[in-house]
């Protein structure tokens, strides 16, 4: 059993301690071997070292009075450990932006990629690959290859600063992590409002196999209405697509889908473009967080197009074939895509901390998570909401809230105010911006080239540009897989 022990403040971190009278140095690597022998309750004023899950730096915690100089808390890299909860916009922000130098940086994430997510909408279609707007996190470069978790989080508890996770690979397999400091960015989830049927039977646009399974639908339901045997009220079933919110992924997803219709649709399956129908249903005004005349410009040129309608009303069920209207109408559709508001994702409903009336997790102005006494925990994104501040559920919001905790935890990375864009189709979106309002295809301009220079990486820069130019020259590929 260790008896004594001492930390030194080099980089190089060694422990001094004694075993069965004998004093020796032991380096980490010794420390693996020894850490079994290691507990917590040896002796309250020694250092407490563990092994977490197939986790190299070792953790150091005095569980009595330091003595003097001796930091509070230090791993024996002589690094405070960094964990970020999630891989997109907030937390993918603070791993770019933090200083890899202060911290040993561990992520733990169901998802080992950054999605693009305003370009998501183009992948339904064929306009964009997926592998074109997804960046691999493991490109950002980690100190130790076992630093990424691809788990999540399952609960957190802010006095013992430790973390419970679940693989995703294997879900019998859980583990704990211990944090010096913790980000929480986990996004939220589509809101269904409890809508029956929703679950089962539409499709949600958040990450990048739901535009996947979007696009095979839409492939499968084009073939399949070219089918012998397949009577007209079936044809027209399988060619009607009921998009529910209109918000700027609901009226984005539309956009791609008229683009499509326009131009691949009338190329490769002639006989059916007449009888492609699309219904965008929202309850209130679409793209209420724009302008009004930037609203009721994409307003017109929606309903303007054929075979396009926009019905305000709310959605009281979806079965597999249908969705029914608050008025009792039913629309028989092959295709509902759901995207109505957000609602908190199952870790921060279970997180016991204090949350607004949405559910957010509620913080600081400092994004300090409020109900930590430590003020080690963070929260941004959407599934967080600033106390008498809040902000917009955009990726320029939790991307700025990443920039500025880096900055907080590090100092340095600027921030930048882009404003809002939204694509509506046919070469034409909406800018509402502090510097100026525009619609049209200036404003479509500057939407390509603002989210080429957002892209994440020179790889992805390139690629877009390649995948938007294939498609203008040789139309969309609508191979089904
Ligand atoms: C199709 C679409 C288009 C959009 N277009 C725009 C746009 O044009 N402009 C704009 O500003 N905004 C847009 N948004 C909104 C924007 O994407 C979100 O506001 C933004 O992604 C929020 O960032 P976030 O970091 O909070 O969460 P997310 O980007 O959703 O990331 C959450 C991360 O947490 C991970 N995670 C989930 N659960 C756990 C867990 N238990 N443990 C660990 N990790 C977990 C997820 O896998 C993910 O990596 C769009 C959204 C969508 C879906």
């Amino acid at each position: 059993m260790i008896s004594s022990s001492q930390i030194s403040r080099s980089s190089q971190v060694c422990l001094v301690c004694s075993m069965r009278g004998q004093s020796k140095f032991i380096s980490p690597a010794t420390v693996t071997i020894f850490s079994k022998h290691l507990s917590p309750a040896a002796n309250r004023n020694l250092p407490v070292v563990w092994k977490s899950h197939r986790d190299y730096s070792y953790r150091t915690r005095f569980e009595g009075s330091l003595p003097a100089g001796w930091p509070a808390e230090a791993s024996i890299s002589g690094r405070l450990r960094l964990i970020i909860l999630g891989t997109g916009w907030g937390s993918y922000s603070v791993l770019r932006c933090i200083d890899k130098q202060l911290y040993d940086v561990l992520v733990v994430s169901p998802r080992n990629h950054f999605l693009f997510t305003p370009l998501l909408a183009s992948t339904t279609v064929g306009t964009l690959e997926f592998r074109s707007i997804i960046e691999p996190v493991r490109n950002t470069g980690f100190r130790d290859s076992a630093h990424f978790h691809l788990s999540y989080a399952t609960s957190v508890d802010l006095a013992e600063r430790s973390l419970q996770v679940t693989s995703v690979l294997r879900p019998s397999l859980s583990y704990t992590l211990q944090y010096d400091k913790l980000v929480i960015g986990v996004g939220a989830f589509s809101n269904t409002f409890g809508t029956p049927g929703v679950e089962e039977n539409a499709f949600f646009l958040k990450e990048i196999q739901d535009a996947r399974r979007i696009r095979n639908r839409i492939l499968s339901n084009f073939e399949l209405a070219l089918q012998p045997g397949i009577g007209d009220a079936e044809i027209s079933r399988l060619l009607q697509v009921v998009i529910v919110g209109g918000g700027p992924t609901g009226v984005e997803f539309g956009a791609e889908l008229y683009d499509f219709i326009e131009q691949d649709v009338a190329r490769l399956y002639k006989q059916q473009q007449g009888l492609v129908r699309v219904t965008l249903v929202e309850s209130n005004q679409i793209l209420s967080a724009f302008d009004a005349r930037l609203r009721s410009y994409a307003e017109k040129k929606i309903t303007q197009r054929k075979g396009f309608s926009l019905i305000q009303s709310s959605v009281t069920e979806v079965t597999p074939n249908s969705v029914k209207l608050q008025n009792g109408e039913v629309i028989p559709c092959g295709l509902v895509v759901w995207s109505t508001g957000l609602a908190p994702r199952q870790f921060t409903q279970a997180f016991d901390v204090e949350k607004n009336a949405r559910g957010q997790i509620v913080t600081d102005g400092y994004l300090r998570v409020k109900s930590d006494p430590g003020g080690n925990a963070f929260a941004l994104g959407d599934c967080a909401d600033i106390e008498n501040y809040s902000l917009p559920c955009t990726a320029q919001v939790a991307e700025r809230q990443g920039r500025y905790l880096a900055n907080f935890l590090n100092k340095g990375c600027p921030i930048q105010d882009m404003g809002m864009l939204a694509y509506i189709g046919r070469y034409e979106a909406l800018t509402d911006t502090p510097m100026a309002r525009l619609h049209g295809v200036p404003s479509w301009l500057l939407w390509r080239s603002a989210y080429l220079t957002r892209l994440g990486s020179w790889r992805l820069r390139m690629q877009v540009p390649v995948d938007w130019t294939k498609t203008l020259l040789f139309g969309r590929d609508i191979s089904r897989f």
